[in-house]
């Protein structure tokens, strides 16, 4: 198999990512005793069962009561309600907070602007816990629109944030119905930065390519996303989480063939590995 391949420059974890899962097996390695993550750590089951290797297990709210008082509590990088966070103190336990500063940033406008009196507008996913966090800062009652539909009328002075791993065009989508509806509106476009970099650069080689892989988790918002990105751009777009995943007859291709590859924010560097040493093996076997 001679195809070309391109791989993106921005894929694997992100900056939060990265920070958490280092700082967790710190934090573990420091106190020497099992600790644990509210919900997983990240959405990749390798690195969930690399963590629970070391120690670090998930737990749900609803089994909080199974901890101790003085156990540790890693919140992850997409964050917390406030009334979550509240439990987590009632409980005593030991907080170690990873929500990523980009995601904190979200919480406290939303905080800011609900208490000025304005409604607030969240473009994202309403079952994502990014989004069930950011929403808990401002007593839960945004309004949520996924994929940039609007559903409903709005109200008069409202306040717009987009989940940090949203579409630009859908965040886009809201702003468009806001300016004609709205009086008074303050709008925060809150993708990060890495998100961006990541969409943009899919965005582009899935444009050059023939056939595209996306490898992630089947749950990763972030992941989700860039293969709708690159499916649009290119409709021979898989979305892998593991090497496994890959088909054997996707590599039957004439030598002009361009494959493109990208790697979700949750991907681990070792998963990008494994896929290209399997590429690697198929192109010489
Ligand atoms: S995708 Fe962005 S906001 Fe989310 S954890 Fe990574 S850097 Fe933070």
């Amino acid at each position: 198999m001679g195809a070309k391949i391109i791989i993106s420059e921005n894929s694997g974890f992100c900056f939060g990512v990265k920070r958490a899962v280092e700082k967790a097996l710190i934090t573990q390695k420091t106190l020497n005793k099992p600790i644990y993550t509210l919900g997983p750590l990240i959405h990749n089951e390798s690195v969930i069962s690399h963590l629970r290797d070391h120690k670090i297990a998930p737990v749900d709210v609803d089994s909080l009561s199974s901890l101790e008082k003085d156990d540790t509590i890693i919140i992850r990088s997409h964050g917390i309600s406030k009334d979550v966070y509240m439990k987590l103190k009632e409980k005593e336990l030991n907080i170690v907070d990873l929500t990523c500063p980009f995601v904190s940033h979200i919480q406290k406008k939303v905080n800011k602007y609900y208490e000025l009196g304005y409604s607030i507008i969240i473009v994202g996913d309403p079952n994502h816990p990014e989004i069930k966090g950011i929403n808990g800062w401002c007593d839960n009652s945004a309004l949520v629109f996924k994929n940039g539909d609007v559903t409903i009328s709005l109200p008069k002075k409202v306040c717009i944030v987009a989940q940090t791993t949203e579409k630009q065009e859908n965040f886009e989508k809201v702003i468009y119905v806001v300016a004609k509806e709205c009086k008074e509106f303050l709008a925060f476009n809150t993708i990060c930065s890495a998100t961006e970099t990541r969409q943009k650069d899919a965005f582009n080689i899935s444009k050059e390519s023939d056939k595209m892989i996306v490898i992630g988790g089947k749950n990763s918002s972030n992941t989700n996303k860039l293969y709708e990105i690159c499916k649009s751009n290119c409709k021979d777009t898989i979305h892998i989480e593991t090497a496994k995943e890959l088909p054997f007859d996707f590599f039957k291709v004439p030598e002009s063939t361009v494959i493109g590859i990208t790697a979700g924010a949750s991907t681990p560097n070792f998963v990008i590995d494994e896929v290209l040493n399997k590429i690697s093996e198929e192109k010489h076997s």
